[in-house]
């Protein structure tokens, strides 16, 4: 990183007044980045690095943050710059220590380690991201959003697998849920959209990325979601199966002979749309449907059902449902998939306006009809600003 500095003012050496946050998002193979700026929400520079460990991308999540500060320098954005306020991480797995954004110390990165057996995938990436942005940044507020904490508040009964209860306790093997910024945001959007109070509405969110999930949230507190231990339950996803019978992991290594790692990966990356019809972009999806293909109508229709027997079961765990609310990928732009999903159940007091629905539009608004008892809602998610929100509330103390 060069010395530069942008066009922010250091108040001549005195207390320095950053309002801009830098979010990232380590993945797997990927890092995000958005630097927003909280004065007006507004985003100077945004992007990612792709293909880390490939071929043709970078070799490392270390190299991949120092592309990161590279670009962001090249911009005049650079991550010396005093505007920056904090770096607001996204972090997968906070098991059940961590329910709330938290400010960054060795203690905390060290339990966060601490959960790497429980998402093997993904914290270890973050932890990356966190340690080479500390390396770069020392003096600045590192803050960690976990997925998992909008989640914490799920009761046993809906937490709880039903199994030994020792064993299930000593690997702490219980529901814990995903996506959990998202829920939160769109939960709270959803109300905003319908101009009430968010402690006033049930709403069921359908968060249909390239990973999906549902979740049931009361009067702005998450009580039930479809991912659970890991983020393979629940819902059909690009390449994720989902929802499956146990029995079929003991089927595939007795009958099949296959090891651990080869069914992680078949139903981790090998199954949901992808698994069923050879592709898992609901874009390409949709064309072959138009085509007539079958393997791609089976896909779709595996996705749609199973789509609608979580929203009729968190209807039966919320009791009274004032929302669905559609965000992500998926949920944001097939409208195809939201008049599957939302047809024939106005015993649930769901009515679709199809004509709103096929209408593409940017920003929160409203896709059921008048008459619907049930708001049908499509509400951008946006996780970034969620975490920058919560990392600059905390660096600011
Ligand atoms: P991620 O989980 O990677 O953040 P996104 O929320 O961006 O994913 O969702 C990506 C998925 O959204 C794509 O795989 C694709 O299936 C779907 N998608 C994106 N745009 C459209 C569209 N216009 N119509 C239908 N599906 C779309």
């Amino acid at each position: 990183m060069s010395g530069r500095q942008d066009d922010g003012r250091a108040d001549g050496g005195g207390e320095q007044h950053g309002t801009r946050v830098l979010v990232l998002n380590s993945g797997s193979s990927s890092v995000k980045y958005q630097l927003v700026e909280m004065a007006d929400e507004s985003r100077p520079a945004a992007g990612v690095v792709e293909r880390i460990g490939e071929r043709g991308g970078v070799a490392d999540h270390a190299q991949a943050l120092r592309t990161v500060a590279e670009r962001l320098d090249a911009e005049g954005l650079g991550l010396d710059s005093p505007r920056l306020a904090a770096v607001g991480h996204r972090v997968v797995h906070g098991g059940t220590r961590f329910t709330e954004p938290t400010l960054i110390t060795d203690e905390v990165l060290a339990e966060i380690r601490a959960l790497v057996p429980l998402a093997p995938l993904h914290n270890p990436a973050n932890i990356t991201g966190i340690e080479v942005a500390r390396r770069l940044r020392p003096d600045l507020p590192q803050v960690a959003v976990f997925d998992t904490a909008f989640h914490a508040t799920i009761p046993e009964a809906a937490a709880r697998y039903a199994i030994d209860a020792a064993t299930a306790e000593r690997y702490g093997i219980r529901r814990y849920g995903f996506h959990g910024t998202s829920h939160a945001y769109v939960s709270q959007a959803t109300a905003a959209l319908l101009g009430r109070d968010p402690a006033d509405v049930n709403v069921i969110v359908l968060h249909l990325g390239n990973g999906a999930s549902a979740s049931a949230v009361r009067g702005g507190v998450c009580v039930d979601t479809s991912m659970g231990l890991t983020p393979l339950e629940g819902l059909v996803m690009g390449t994720r199966s989902g929802d499956v019978d146990p029995g079929v992991v003991f089927h595939l290594a007795r009958v099949a002979g296959m090891g651990t790692d080869d069914i992680d990966t078949l139903l981790n990356k090998k199954s949901g749309l992808l698994g069923l019809c050879g592709a898992n972009d609901m874009r390409e999806i949709g064309r072959r449907m138009a085509e007539g293909d079958a393997d791609a109508r089976l896909a779709f229709d595996v996705y749609v059902h199973r789509l609608r027997r979580y929203v009729g079961a968190f209807t039966a765990v919320l009791g009274r449902v004032d929302a669905v609310a559609f965000t992500a990928g998926v949920g944001e732009n097939s409208a195809a998939v939201r008049e599957a999903a939302m047809s024939g159940l106005q015993g649930l007091g769901i009515t679709l306006d199809s004509v709103a629905n096929a209408v593409r539009a940017p920003g929160a608004r409203l896709v059921s009809a008048p008459s619907s008892r049930v708001a049908v809602a499509v509400v951008p998610t946006d996780e970034e600003l969620a975490i920058a929100r919560d990392t600059y509330a905390l660096a600011r103390g």
